[in-house]
């Protein structure tokens, strides 16, 4: 431990303390070599996930699952069902579209299925990025910019795709935020995360309102399957690959889905799966059990519009990254780590994101000159070389935090199946199919992700766990899935 006097661990249910109120400019009292380093010292220590956090991590995660199979509201984690019984098989075949809504982007895209030898015959999409008005805006206003984006789309339809006469267009709906599915084309919207605050579509059922926006748009297409984006990434990796049990999102938040035996589900009634198996989705960006958080964390998540959800969402995930660190370097600035005075752009929640985090550790050059000009160029910050090593070494701690602990979710997830299904997760090869774009795009946290596996599964048993990056395989898993609850007659 330090003897500095900077703030020990803390929780984050912990009373808050308050600091003294600082003028925006002042003269550092003391050197920085004096006063940064036990901040730093303390923020690793409190960060620290040695195998015993790790462990106890995923030990709760696997017990918090069954928590919430055995009865609704058991958990942290709402274990939805996703009435996804059956999964695909590669002998799907027609035009499908797929739609997502997820977070910074919506996209749309359209494929033609050939079946088991021709796969996928031609494929299309087209992003858009979602305003900020509409993420604080109103709900028709939300999904009438989605209806118009897919009718324009719809429009560029050439002549690589075919629809057999007098059939309607069919979508797959993804959908990543936390909805209770009440069957596969429909699902209410329980509230939304990842910094979307839209009135009025709380409680309602999501389908309909695209339902009703595409009316407004006179867009004659139909939703056949409404997929959380975990479950479309599992459809998509398993088209593809047999031995995908589980599919994890890291973007700007984070989920995950797994194939569950419907005899171990306490709560399912009356629903019947064919197969004996259903998609489950875990919602485990709300679990929150055994954390490592600090006092940036508990700050953040007190000024976030979900104060007390989403924690390891919050610990993990891309949204908040960027924002933990800027934290500490506003705090590291405050005991003068950039010079005497603090920049005010470093004083704006969220002005760091987490790409910003990745790019500074890129930065292989002897004088971290990349670093320093995101610093400056962001934050409004004057750096020297030994200033810049600590900012890379504060985005090092909070991003091997980050991708530690998701490891350790997913072993939490695969531990759970291992125990009901003795041998046929780690006795074989398994496969957890990835995607998002912190995982894609941040080499580190994926690095520290896959230590951490290793670490808590062993050398023999991490063999079998092939955790595989299936980019963008949540469109194609979507349209899948509006494949496989067509409501035309289909014969695969
Ligand atoms: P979404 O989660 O919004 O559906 P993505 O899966 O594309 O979308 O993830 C976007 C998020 O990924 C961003 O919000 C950001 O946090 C993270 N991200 C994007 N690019 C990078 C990058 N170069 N380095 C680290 N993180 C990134
Ligand atoms: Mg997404």
């Amino acid at each position: 431990m330090s003897v500095s006097g900077a703030s020990p661990a803390v929780g984050l249910f912990c009373a808050p303390r308050s600091p003294p109120r600082l003028p925006r400019f002042r003269m550092a009292v003391r050197s920085s070599a004096i006063s940064v380093a036990p901040i730093l010292t303390d923020l690793k220590h409190q960060c620290a996930t040695p195998l015993p956090v790790l462990r106890h991590v995923a030990d709760a995660m696997a017990a918090d699952m069954r928590a919430g199979l055995a009865v609704d509201g058991g958990s942290d984690l709402k274990m939805i069902l996703s009435y996804v019984d059956s999964l695909p098989t590669g002998n799907e075949k027609g035009l499908f579209y797929a739609l997502d809504l997820g977070g910074t982007n919506f996209r749309v895209l359209r494929v033609q299925l050939g079946g088991k030898q021709e796969r996928v015959i031609a494929t299309e999409f087209d992003q858009v990025s979602i305003p900020q008005e509409l993420m604080f805006g109103n709900s028709e206003d939300l999904f009438d910019f989605i209806a118009s984006g897919l009718a324009k789309f719809a429009q560029t339809e050439g002549g690589k795709f075919h629809l057999p006469a007098g059939r309607k267009r069919e979508i797959g709906f993804t959908f990543s935020f936390p909805v209770r599915q009440t069957s596969i084309d429909s699902g209410i919207l329980i509230k939304w995360t990842k910094g979307f605050a839209v009135s009025g579509t709380a409680g309602r059922d999501v389908v309909a309102c695209l339902n009703e926006a595409m009316e407004r748009q006179g867009l004659d297409m139909r939703v056949s399957a409404l997929v959380n984006d975990t479950v479309g990434t599992l459809a998509g990796a398993r088209y593809w690959d047999d031995n995908v049990m589980v599919a994890v999102i890291l973007g700007t938040g984070t989920n995950a889905c797994y194939v569950e035996r419907t005899d171990t589900i306490a709560k399912l009634q009356g629903h019947v799966s064919s197969s004996g198996r259903t998609i489950i989705n875990t919602e485990w960006g709300a679990f929150s059990n055994g954390l490592p958080l600090t006092v940036f964390d508990r700050d953040m998540d007190v000024a976030s519009i979900n104060p007390g959800e989403q924690i390891f969402e919050k610990t993990i995930s891309g949204m908040y990254l960027g924002e933990i660190v800027r934290r500490v370097l506003l705090k590291i600035a405050e005991a003068g780590a950039f010079g005497d005075s603090i920049p005010e752009k470093l004083s704006t929640p969220f002005v760091l994101r987490t790409p910003y985090l990745s790019a500074m550790q890129q930065d292989y050059s002897d004088d971290l000159k990349a670093v320093g000009s995101i610093l400056y160029d962001i934050a409004g910050v004057e750096s020297n070389l030994s200033a810049r090593k600590i900012v890379v070494e504060v985005c090092d701690t909070i991003v091997k935090r980050g991708g530690r602990l998701a490891g350790a979710g997913i072993v939490g997830i695969l531990q759970k199946m291992e125990e009901d299904s003795q041998g046929l997760i780690f006795g074989k090869r398994t496969v957890v199919a990835m995607d998002g774009g912190l995982y894609e795009h941040y080499p580190q946290y994926r690095r520290y992700l896959q230590d951490a596996v290793t670490e808590l599964l062993g050398f023999e048993i991490s063999k079998n766990v092939i955790i595989e990056h299936s980019k963008d395989g949540s469109g194609i898993g979507a349209a899948l899935l509006a494949a496989a609850n067509s409501k035309y007659e289909h014969d695969f």
